[in-house]
């Protein structure tokens, strides 16, 4: 087994044990980008010549017998809306195309501080709007399994990446489903944290109700460890909370006995791909033979989830965006006559359809005359979904459903009907409305493409989700299973 090959906790005793550096990781997860990457389009930008600096610092650390941090040294690829110092952040816009951020977010100064490697900046739906990566301004983003598929969005080069063994784990973020989503189509762990257990200073906002930093593993434990170095309170994050977890991977136990796991309904409907039921299925016949207790379960407003995510995302987002007006930073044009020409070319040449379809729909759901109609009806709606979880809630431990309707579909083949693109977002949607977490981790295939299983907890609940993972990942074999390129 190459070291690219390896998850962050057996590279973290290899280099503790003194049986590798981490310039020979970092090297050889190089090695490989430069091997498949023309195959997979992960990244936008490469960042291996600070990479390899990083590493030698790594080295010199533990060869003074300095004791370093799990992550130390570990190649960790980072979604290009996460603002990174003197690297390029483009949110695979056009508009954003020369963007040098002058300050690191703070999730990139957490992993600073843990001394990870860097591998550069992944591609994504522009300004993570989309569920497939094709809406990047620059270009497509394969699925490692299958060349003619897409790997999924917005986060789509993370978890590309990472199913790749084109980084060891990689950050992305999650407004209705861009990490889950990818997770299951590339066959990786993925995991939005509760709304507020991570910061978001310098993660590009898209709805800042909704938006949350995640990560992309290769395993459980590897998605506790990322967990443990960038959950956490920050005062520029106003919507950061105060956790008392300090340790995620003491949840790493191969036990679910007596653990009280509902199914909504209302996920395993009649329009579930009877191949998908079937692994699903047997994800939960699994979990019940661990000696967790499995049952039916009822999300009785989950239809409502989707037309209110695409009213209150929108609406967000044309708000948040209209700070792109080609003054201080990023694409301008330079032909117009005055500046009120200047600010709407540089937006409608600077910004791709989906963005525009987006700024459209949330200015027009926020206008007078039309705000209560539609924006305060989703807001209400919003509410009636997070009940429906607090009162499932009662009874249960964990909710699990599958993450998406159906495995990856083939490039293309959504394009043109952005409404059959939304629905990709059906399962995953309503987790963002109601503020808690979910996770995505490998639970079977269909006709070789991956399908994920998707955790839902209480508000704060990752410790119990990562044990119910964990506990599933240990009696499976899912997650060693790579795909060949
Ligand atoms: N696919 C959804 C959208 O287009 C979710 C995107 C996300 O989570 N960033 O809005």
């Amino acid at each position: 087994m190459s070291l690219y090959q390896k998850t962050a906790h057996e590279l973290h005793q290899l280099l503790i044990n003194k049986e590798v550096s981490a310039e020979e990781i970092t090297n050889s997860v190089f090695n490989r980008i430069n091997d498949v990457e023309e195959k997979t389009k992960a990244y936008i930008t490469l960042t291996k010549e600070q990479a390899l600096e990083k590493a030698r610092n790594v080295d010199e650390k533990i060869a003074a017998g300095e004791k370093v941090p799990p992550l130390a040294g570990i190649p960790i690829a980072i979604k290009d809306n996460i603002c990174t110092n003197g690297v390029k952040t483009t949110c695979a816009s056009n508009i954003l195309y020369n963007f040098v951020p002058p300050y690191n977010a703070t999730v990139m100064e957490r992993l600073n501080g843990e001394n990870v490697v860097i591998t550069g900046k992944t591609n994504m739906d522009e300004f993570a709007m989309g569920s497939s990566t094709e809406n990047s301004g620059f270009h497509t983003t394969k699925n490692p399994w299958d060349l003619e598929r897409v790997p999924g969005g917005s986060s789509g080069g993370s978890a590309a990446a990472v199913a790749a063994d084109q980084c060891i784990a990689a950050l992305g973020s999650d407004t209705g489903g861009s990490i889950r989503q990818p997770a299951a189509f590339c066959g990786v762990v993925g995991m939005k944290p509760t709304y507020g257990a991570v910061s978001r200073y310098g993660l590009v906002a898209f709805a800042s109700s909704l938006d949350q930093i995640g990560p992309f593993t290769k395993d459980v434990t590897d998605c506790a460890m990322m967990l443990n170095a960038i959950c956490g309170h920050d005062p520029l994050d106003s919507t950061s909370v105060k956790n008392d977890v300090s340790d995620y991977t003491k949840f790493l136990q191969n036990d679910v006995k007596g653990l009280k796991i509902g199914v909504p309904k209302e996920y395993m409907t009649e329009d579930l791909d009877p191949k998908m039921r079937k692994v699903i299925e047997d994800a939960v016949v699994k979990l019940s033979n661990l000696g967790a207790v499995v049952e039916e379960a009822s999300l009785p407003h989950t239809e409502y989830a989707l037309p209110a995510y695409y009213l209150l995302a929108p609406a967000e987002a044309s708000s948040n965006l209209a700070r792109y007006d080609g003054v201080r930073y990023g694409y301008r044009n330079v032909d117009a006559d005055d500046i009120l020409e200047m600010f709407m070319k540089s937006r409608s040449e600077g910004f791709g359809s989906e963005v525009k379809r987006r700024i459209m729909l949330g200015t027009y759901s926020l206008s007078a005359g039309y705000y209560d109609e539609y924006y305060n009806k989703a807001l209400k709606v919003r509410t009636l979904i997070r009940n429906d979880f607090n009162k499932a809630f009662e009874k249960y431990d964990l909710l699990l459903s599958p993450t998406t309707p159906s495995t990856a579909f083939k490039i293309g083949e959504n394009t043109d009907d952005p409404v059959q693109m939304y629905l990709e977002d059906i399962f995953t949607l309503s987790v963002n409305l109601a503020g808690i977490p979910g996770m995505s981790l490998p639970c079977g295939f269909v006709d070789g493409m991956p399908v994920g299983l998707q955790l839902m907890g209480k508000p704060f609940s990752e410790g119990t989700m990562l044990r119910a993972a964990y506990t599933f990942e240990q009696n499976t074999e899912y997650n060693r299973q790579r795909p060949a390129l």
